[in-house]
C-alpha cells in the first residue's frame, strides 16, 4: 500500500486484486504478523460501493495476550527513557506522516467514505497530535517546597507512567482519534496496544509501518485488529492493561466501565456520544449563521461526535432561517461531491430506522427522505433537514450520527437552555449570538464539555476535551492527558 498515494493508483490496485482482497495484519513487537494466525477474518466494506474492501484479522485472546506481553516488556525500559528520546521519536513519526500525507488521506477517504478534503484535514490534525505531545513532554513541571512549619522537610509531587494502555477508537475519524491517544501514551512513557474500529482499520495498519520507519522501540506501540465484543473486550479486561483510553459510543463506554469496575486502579478515560444543540438567537446575521449551522450539522456526513444535530432558532427568525438553511443545504451538500456516504450497512440501517420513526411521527422533511431498504450501491443518505419533531421523540433525544438535523423554534433564553439541557448527553454545544453578556450567561449554563460561540470545531490541544453526563468521564488534552497516562505520588523528604 505504501506507494499508493493517489486515488487513481489506489483504485487500480483494488480493481486488480481479482477477488483476493486486501488483508491487514497485526503489528506486534515492531513486526507485522504475516502468518495467518487465525482462520477468522472480518470483512470491511467500501462505503461508496458496498463491496468488500479489506479483510481484518479477528484477533483472539492469544493475539491480545501477545500484544499485551510485548507492551509490558517494552514498558520496563520505555518508562525510564529520557523525555528527549520520546520527544524525538514522536517528531520522527510526525515527519513520516507528513511526507505520506496524501497516502493517509486517500486511504482514509476510501475506507471511511469521507471526502478527500476532509481526510486531509484529519491527517494534518493527526500530525499535530504527535508534534504537540512531543513538545509537551519536554516541559519540566512542578517544584519542591518546604512543608509548612517544618523547614527541614521538603515535599514534591512526582509523576510516573501508569503502564500498558488499551487505546480503542471509533470509525468516524480513524487516524485522528487513534493518534490522539497514541501520541500522549508514548509521550508520557506508557506503552500501548491500539485497536482501531473494525469498520475502518486501514490507516491504523499504515501507522505500523510509520512506527517501524521511525524506529519506535519494539513493543512500545502495538496495533491489533478485530471487533469490540471479541478483541476489544479481551484487551480491556486484561489484568496487565493498567489503563483504558476509549472513544466510541455511550453503550460501549458503559460496558467497558462494567468490565473494569473491580480493577479499581485501572485508569479509565471515556469519550462518548453526543446530541449537541446549536442555539441561534435573533440578533445573528443569517448569512453567517446558516453556513455555520449547516457545516456543524453535515461535516463528514454528520458523523462527528461534535456535530450540531439539534438546531434551536429564536421564533422571530425561525421561518426565515428554515428557508435559507434548506436553500443552503440543497446548494452545498450533494452526495458524492461534497458529502460522502455513511460508513457501513449497519449504520445506514440505524439512520434509516430513525428516519422511518420521523416519518411515522409526521415530522416535516424539508430536505431528504427515508432511504431505500436495500442501499443502491454504496451507503448514500441525502442530507436530511427535519422540522415539527416532538421534543420527546427519539429522533430529537438520541444520537443519530448521520446527515440528519432537526430545527425547532424557541421563545426565551430560559426556555432554550432548558431544551438544550433536557438530554442525557453533554458533549458539545454551539451558540450563535452577537450579545457578549449572553455568550457568558448561556454558555456557562449549557451542559456540555465543549462550548463554541460563533464558531465550531476550533481546538487548542492544551485545553480539556471531553463530555459531561452520558458523554463521558475524564478529559484529554495537555495536562488532562498527562493525568490519564501518569500516576501521581507526593514525596516528603526530611
Ligand atoms: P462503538 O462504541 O461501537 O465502537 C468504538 C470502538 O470500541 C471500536 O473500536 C469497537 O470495536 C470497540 N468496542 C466495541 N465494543 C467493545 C467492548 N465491549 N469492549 C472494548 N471495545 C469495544 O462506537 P462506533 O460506532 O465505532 O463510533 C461511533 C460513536 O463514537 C458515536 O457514539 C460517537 O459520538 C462516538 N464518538 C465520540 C467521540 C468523543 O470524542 N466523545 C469522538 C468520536 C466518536
Amino acid at each position: 500500500l505504501w506507494e499508493l498515494d493517489t486515488l487513481e493508483s489506489a483504485s487500480d490496485y483494488l480493481a486488480n486484486l481479482q477477488g483476493k482482497q486486501l488483508h491487514l495484519h497485526n503489528f506486534i513487537d515492531a513486526q507485522f504478523s504475516e502468518q495467518l494466525f487465525s482462520e477468522s477474518w472480518l470483512d470491511s466494506h467500501n462505503p461508496r460501493t458496498g463491496e468488500v474492501l479489506a479483510k481484518i484479522p479477528q484477533s483472539g485472546l492469544s493475539e491480545v495476550n501477545r500484544a499485551v506481553e510485548a507492551a509490558s516488556k517494552a514498558f520496563q525500559s520505555w518508562s525510564q527513557s529520557p523525555r528527549q528520546e520520546r520527544s524525538d521519536v514522536l517528531l520522527r513519526i510526525a515527519s513520516i506522516i507528513q511526507e505520506k500525507r496524501e497516502l493517509f488521506a486517500v486511504w482514509e477517504s476510501i475506507d471511511q467514505g469521507k471526502t478527500l478534503a476532509r481526510a486531509r484535514v484529519e491527517v494534518d490534525r493527526a500530525i499535530s497530535n504527535f508534534r504537540y505531545f512531543a513538545t509537551y513532554t519536554l516541559h519540566e513541571e512542578g517544584s519542591a517546597r518546604y512543608v509548612d512549619g517544618q523547614p527541614s522537610t521538603l515535599t514534591y509531587e512526582h509523576r510516573s507512567p501508569v503502564g500498558v494502555f488499551a487505546l480503542i477508537s471509533p470509525w468516524n475519524m480513524p487516524l485522528y482519534l487513534l493518534t490522539w491517544k497514541i501520541a500522549p501514551c508514548i509521550a508520557f512513557g506508557c506503552t500501548g496496544v491500539a485497536k482501531p474500529s473494525e469498520v475502518t482499520s486501514i490507516t491504523a495498519y499504515l501507522l505500523g509501518e510509520v512506527f517501524r520507519q521511525a524506529k519506535l522501540p519494539p513493543g512500545v506501540m502495538n496495533i491489533i485488529f478485530g471487533d469490540g465484543p471479541g478483541t476489544g473486550s479481551a484487551l480491556v479486561k486484561s489484568p496487565r492493561v493498567r489503563g483504558v483510553s476509549f472513544t466510541g459510543g455511550t453503550k460501549t463506554g458503559i460496558r467497558i466501565r462494567r468490565d473494569t469496575v473491580e480493577d479499581i486502579g485501572k485508569h479509565l478515560s471515556l469519550e462518548l456520544g453526543g446530541k449537541n444543540p446549536t442555539l441561534i438567537f435573533d440578533d445573528v446575521n443569517l448569512a453567517e449563521a446558516v453556513p455555520l449551522a449547516a457545516t456543524a450539522a453535515f461535516e463528514n456526513s454528520g458523523q462527528i461526535c461534535l456535530c450540531g444535530s439539534r438546531i434551536y432558532v429564536h421564533k422571530v427568525i425561525y421561518e426565515k432561517f428554515c428557508s435559507q438553511f434548506v436553500e443552503y443545504v440543497r446548494e452545498h451538500y450533494r452526495c458524492g461531491d461534497t458529502i460522502g456516504p455513511v460508513v457501513s450497512k449497519a449504520h445506514y440501517d440505524k439512520i434509516r430506522t430513525y428516519l422511518l420513526q420521523a416519518q411515522t411521527e409526521d415530522a416535516t422533511f424539508l430536505t431528504g427522505e427515508v432511504p431505500t431498504e436495500i442501499p443502491e450501491g454504496g451507503y448514500w443518505i441525502t442530507p436530511t433537514v427535519l422540522r415539527d419533531v416532538d421534543d420527546q421523540s427519539i429522533v430529537l433525544r438520541e444520537e443519530i450520527f448521520g446527515p440528519v438535523v432537526t430545527i425547532s423554534p424557541f421563545d426565551t433564553e430560559e426556555e432554550v437552555i432548558e431544551l438544550a439541557n433536557d438530554n442525557p448527553n453533554g458533549l458539545a454545544s454551539i451558540l450563535l449570538t452577537k450579545d457578549v453578556s449572553r455568550m457568558r450567561r448561556v454558555g456557562e449554563r449549557i451542559d456540555a464539555g465543549l462550548v463554541w460561540v460563533n464558531c465550531w470545531l476550533v481546538r487548542e490541544l492544551g485545553t480539556a476535551f471531553g463530555g459531561m453526563k452520558a458523554s463521558g468521564t475524564g478529559r484529554e488534552g495537555g495536562a488532562h492527558s498527562r493525568d490519564v497516562f501518569t500516576n501521581l505520588r507526593t514525596i516528603h523528604v526530611r
